[in-house]
């Protein structure tokens, strides 16, 4: 069999009680998905596809819903890594009630937590309706279990940077580095296609506009899109994106997305593979802006916020 090229996004639950300011779950002017939980036969049918028909050996657990607000991510985790996925990462917010011990044991490989503050005053800036006591908590309980027990788990502290909690990224890496998690600040972006799209036309909901002129570091932005301005393709087209109830879904910076999934278990493998190669009706111009190969750019930067601060011009909005 020839090498597999892709990879797979699951979505086992499309909501979060978060709704962070940069975030399209947060957005009530653009439709949501049905709110619903991915099932365990539905999950089972799903692995085994992805598995022993695209080969697929890496699967992300997230997209725009907290994962962890399933309550049977464990088993879903275990049934991915039973087909045959070798690699299982997921990205949480941690704003559930978790079982910190039975998830330092599961089938996954890496835990990306995703935080904007250490105190609850600069977290609940972008992580709107988080509970920062509740997030501390957990990841004080994750290390406590994973230093009592052997597992292999890696557990990443994805410090989301703004301008606002700049003043707080020495005491972000220095808490991750008292839990034992890999420090990773990247910057804050708009937060999807629709954000990059609103914000150009003036249509993006006052507060979100307000949140990224006063938060987003827009020059980053501006010049890691321009970087991408023209290109011809979209890496979408290789990572199948599984919503809860079994659909594909294009595209998983686009909220649209859910409105025009095809079912994933029904569907042969040719008339899938075809509706990942051919654009939505977002992509020409989304290729056109570069703002597909933003969405795709690692936009990790470790350096220091005086570094920062010296490169990048002060918010217009300050
Ligand atoms: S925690 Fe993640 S999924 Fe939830 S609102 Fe924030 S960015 Fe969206
Ligand atoms: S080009 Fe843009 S809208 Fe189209 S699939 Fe890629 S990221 Fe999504």
């Amino acid at each position: 069999m020839s090498r597999s090229t892709f990879v797979a996004t699951i979505e086992p639950v499309s909501t979060c009680p978060v709704n962070c300011e940069a975030c399209p779950v947060s957005r009530r002017d653009i439709e949501q998905p049905k709110a619903r939980l991915m099932s365990l036969a539905v999950a089972g049918a799903v692995a085994s596809r992805l598995r022993h028909e695209f080969g697929v050996g890496y699967a992300a657990f997230g997209n725009w819903g907290e994962p962890l607000v399933h309550p049977q991510i464990v088993e879903l985790l275990a049934i991915f890594k039973q087909v045959g996925i070798g690699s299982l990462y997921l990205t949480s917010s941690l704003s559930a009630r978790i079982d910190a011990a039975a998830l330092v044991e599961s089938a996954l490989d890496y835990l990306d937590i995703s935080i904007s503050g250490v105190t609850a005053e600069v977290y609940n800036i972008g992580h709107r309706n988080g509970d920062w006591e509740r997030v501390e908590g957990n990841m004080h309980a994750l290390a406590k279990a994973r230093r009592e027990s052997a597992s292999r788990l890696k557990i990443g502290l994805r410090w989301h940077r703004y301008r606002h909690n700049e003043q707080q990224f020495d005491a972000a890496r220095e808490l991750a580095e008292q839990l034992g998690f890999e420090f990773k600040p990247y910057f804050g972006h708009l937060g999807g296609i629709e954000a990059h799209e609103d914000f150009e036309r003036g249509t993006l909901p006052q507060s979100k506009r307000r949140f990224i002129e006063n938060s987003v570091f827009l020059e980053y932005v501006e010049r890691a899109v321009a970087a991408h301005v023209g290109e011809g393709s979209c890496p979408q087209a290789e990572n199948l994106i599984i919503h809860s109830d079994g659909r594909l879904l294009h595209c998983c910076a686009l909220m649209d997305s859910h409105k025009t999934g095809i079912d994933f278990l029904a569907l042969p493998r040719r008339v899938l593979e075809s509706f990942k190669r051919a654009p939505n009706s977002h992509c020409g111009s989304c290729l056109a802006k570069g703002w597909s190969g933003f969405m795709h750019s690692s936009k990790v930067d470790h350096r220091s916020p005086a570094e920062v601060a010296a490169e990048l011009a002060p918010s217009s909005a300050s």
